[in-house]
């Protein structure tokens, strides 16, 4: 009895001790690890090997930082905004305007006011508001959209209400005007395929996994230009006038780059996320930037300086510092 209670005793010691010296043989001063979760959009979107690149040129370091990113698949910029407020989420890919509304509270966030804890950490590529349909439809510009099936987009998404907008600008009532569809982008381009749809609207990044696939069927398919935005583009300083370039989408019916408008993508997260992980996030991405660039397309023509703009919400603290730090702010 009393050898098994000494024996008790020394497995107690030796595993306090053990975990006061840091656990698993680790060293007392090893910091411990971290995980952080950077919310994107659909597989299909550019969010997703967006948040895939940072996650790929950050975790190379893991050895320093003790720092792992990952991806998770989202519904888009509202959800992502959501889910980093109600601390669910670390980070997330963000549209310039959501990013906007959120801080100031407004439009999805009209009833709960202003995300005061919202902190901007980059901007990365120019998103366009992308509205495709089938040449079968008849639909030739926005106004054709009248009396069809258009998917607007899930209600997380950024693009539904950049939808809402363009048709409103064109002077379509989206609740009566057409059928208008909540799904998911990553669905649109299979439903326009199979004949569910005529049209879609999504705020995206080009060239994008969704377009390659809308194009890639049998279904005949084009973009649709969205034009006279002059008075919404006056209206909301977010906006700024795009194209979609044809070279992307050998397959499309166009031959020629579409007109229309749109957003930036940029990587929010929490003032209560540490200042040490916003650094290292912020740091690693700058610093490689020629690595990063080569991950997409999209990022083709991102700079240094074009990467601060695009940002109403306060920037992170943690960002901050390199800012500083390398003079770009
Ligand atoms: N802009 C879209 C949104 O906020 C997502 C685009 C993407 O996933 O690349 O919902």
């Amino acid at each position: 009895m009393k050898k098994g209670l000494l024996f008790l005793l020394i497995i107690v010691l030796a595993v306090t001790m053990n975990v006061s010296a840091g656990g698993a043989g680790e060293k007392s001063d090893t910091p411990q690890r971290q995980f952080v979760t950077i919310g994107t959009g659909g597989v299909t979107g550019v969010y997703y090997p967006a948040g895939g690149a940072i996650s790929k040129i950050v975790n190379k370091k893991y050895d320093e930082y003790n720092l792992k990113v990952t991806v998770e698949s989202t519904g888009g910029s509202v959800f992502n905004v959501n889910a980093i407020m109600a601390g669910d989420l670390e980070f997330g890919m963000v549209q310039s305007d959501r990013q906007a509304q959120a801080w100031e509270g407004t439009a999805d966030w009209a009833d709960k006011g202003p995300q005061k804890d919202l902190r901007a950490v980059f901007s990365l590529h120019p998103e366009s508001v992308t509205l495709m349909a089938a040449v079968d439809s008849g639909i030739n510009t926005i106004e054709d959209l009248r009396g069809k099936i258009v998917n607007i987009g899930n209600p997380g998404s950024g693009n539904r209400g950049n939808a809402i907008d363009a048709l409103e600008n064109a002077g379509i009532n989206w609740e009566t005007d057409i059928q208008a569809e909540g799904l998911k982008a990553s669905e649109a381009a299979k439903m326009l395929q199979d004949g569910r749809i005529d049209a879609y609207f999504y705020t995206v990044g080009h060239p994008s996994g969704s377009f390659k696939e809308a194009t890639a069927g049998r279904r005949k398919v084009k973009f649709i230009p969205i034009e006279n935005v002059d008075d919404l583009l006056a209206k909301y300083s977010y906006y700024a006038k795009s194209y979609i370039p044809a070279e992307y989408y050998p397959n499309a019916a166009n031959t020629t780059d579409t007109n229309t408008y749109g957003v930036k993508a940029t990587l929010c997260t929490s003032a209560k996320v540490s200042d040490d992980i916003v650094y290292a996030i912020t740091k690693e991405v700058f610093e490689n930037l020629e690595d990063f660039k080569a991950l997409h397309p999209a990022f083709a023509t991102l700079t240094k300086e074009s990467m601060l703009e695009g940002l109403t919400a306060p920037i992170h603290d943690g960002a901050m510092r390199y800012y500083k730090e390398v003079g770009l702010k």
